[in-house]
Parts: structure tokens; sequence; C-alpha cells
């Protein structure tokens, strides 16, 4: 909780088009952070998370990872982005490729891993998200919460410093949500740095060190998930939270 600075963004906006998306984001993540992600559809969740990514290029502002300043001109966007994992609502996995070969393909293609030394190591990461008996298994074969864990796997894969997870459970069925959140509080056990946009406001209370509440483009309040839940600051928190719990 007290580690490294590992992302820090100062100021950040992002439009498209006429629609102002992120209004001067400032947030800071430090080494083994969990900080849950919180608003309404539509307050710039995704989007925040899609530029920490370089999925989305910023309008302006800083972001600062791992103490180094990060331009889309002069960076080598591929190479942060390795050390960035993130994790979909819809699980995106390669729907001809078996779990073991979804796994493997990022490190081999694009981190240059010996075809052995992947294979060991989605063996190990399968192993850690429950599913070692699903190796040769096609996602098609898979359950939800099953074909989410193989994504969390596969993002895993890359070996990297912070993990991004955007609403990972909210097209899951409820009785399939458990498994999904449960391997995420392992991850956070184990000190991965962790952004997650959620709904599942009992992993923020139990899990997140910090919860960021987003609305309109703009971060409200930031604080502890006690403070937060229990006594937010804020009346458009408040109002937040009275209208999903
Ligand atoms: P959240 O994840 O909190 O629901 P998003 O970041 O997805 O919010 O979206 C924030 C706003 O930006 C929404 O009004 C959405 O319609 C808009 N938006 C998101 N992505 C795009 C895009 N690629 N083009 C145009 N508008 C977008
Ligand atoms: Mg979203």
């Amino acid at each position: 909780m007290s580690g490294q600075e590992m992302i820090k963004v100062e100021k950040l906006n992002k439009s498209f088009g006429d629609l102002h998306v992120l209004k001067d984001i400032d947030i800071s993540v430090k080494e083994s952070d969990v900080v849950c992600l919180i608003g309404a559809s539509g307050s710039g969740k995704s989007t925040l998370l899609r530029c920490l990514n370089f999925l989305e290029v910023k309008d302006n502002g800083n972001i600062i990872f791992e103490g180094e300043k990060v331009e889309q001109e002069t960076h080598n966007i591929n190479k942060v982005r390795e050390k960035v994992g993130m994790v979909f609502q819809h699980f995106y996995l390669f729907p001809h490729k078996s779990v073991i070969e979804n796994i493997i393909e990022a490190p081999i293609h694009v981190k240059k891993v010996p075809k052995k030394q992947a294979i060991e190591d989605a063996k190990v990461l399968l192993k850690k998200v429950g599913l070692a008996d699903k190796e040769n298994v096609y996602p098609s074969k898979l359950s939800g919460g099953q074909k989410q864990r193989v994504a969390i796997a596969r993002a895993l894969a890359m070996k990297p410093d912070i993990m991004l997870f955007d609403e990972p459970t909210s097209a899951l069925d409820p009785e399939l949500v458990g498994e999904v959140l449960s391997t995420m509080k392992e991850l956070a056990k184990e000190g991965m740095t962790m952004i997650v946009v959620t709904h599942e406001m009992g992993f923020a209370k139990e899990v997140a060190d910090w919860v960021v509440y987003m609305h309109d483009g703009k971060i409200v309040e930031v604080g502890h998930p006690k403070d937060i839940f229990e006594s937010p600051k804020e009346i458009r928190t408040k109002e937040f939270l009275d209208s999903i719990l």
C-alpha cells in the first residue's frame, strides 16, 4: 500500500468530438494498491482505463508510468502496454484456440518467450486460476466464469506490473461472479497492483485500498472504502451509492 508510485495521471482530458468525456483527471496508484473505480454508466470509467492502456489517445495531460512520462509520439507504447494487463467485460478469447494456446499466444509472439517456457508458465497460471484441468479445452466449452479466469490468466502471462479490470463480472450469470472475484482477491493478496471498474460493492469494501467515485467525467471523491461507503463527503457520492445499494 505504501510502495512506489506505479501510475500517476495529471490533468488528463479526453473528448470524442464535442463530447468531453474525461475532465482534468488526477489519480495516483502505488505499487500493490487495489483501486476500485465506481460511477454510473457513461461517467468515463472505461475511457479512463483505455487511456491508461493507451487504447485511447488522450487529448492532453500527463500519464506517468513507473516514473516516466509516456508520450504517444516518443514512447514505444507497445512496451508500456506489455506491462499493463487488461481484462474486459467480454473475454475476447480466441475461439479457435484452446485455453493454453490462448494464454501462450502473446508471450510467444509479442515477448518472444520460447514456446516450452510459455507453456510451463501457462500451466502455473492455469493452476492459479483453478483451471489446471482445462488446458486443452476450447473456449466454447467453458462457462462465462471459466472464460473470464482464462482471460485473467492470459493477461497475467505477459507478467504485467499492473492489471486493469473493466467490469470483469458484469456479463456473468450471478452464480459465476464469485469465482472470478475470488481469483481477483487472490491476485490482490499476492500484491498485484490493480485498478478495477466494478459494481460489486462487496468486493470494493473488502479488497480495495482506495475507492474512486467518478461522475460526468470527473473524479468526485477518493477515499478508503469504509469512508466512501459509510460516510461519503460528497452529496453526489451518497446519491450514487443510495441508487445502487
Ligand atoms: P463508463 O465506462 O463509465 O460507462 P465510458 O468511458 O464508456 O463510460 O463512456 C463515457 C462517455 O463517452 C459516454 O457518453 C460514451 O457514450 C462516450 N464514448 C465512449 N467511447 C466513445 C467513442 N469511441 N466514441 C464516441 N463516444 C464514446
Ligand atoms: Mg464502461
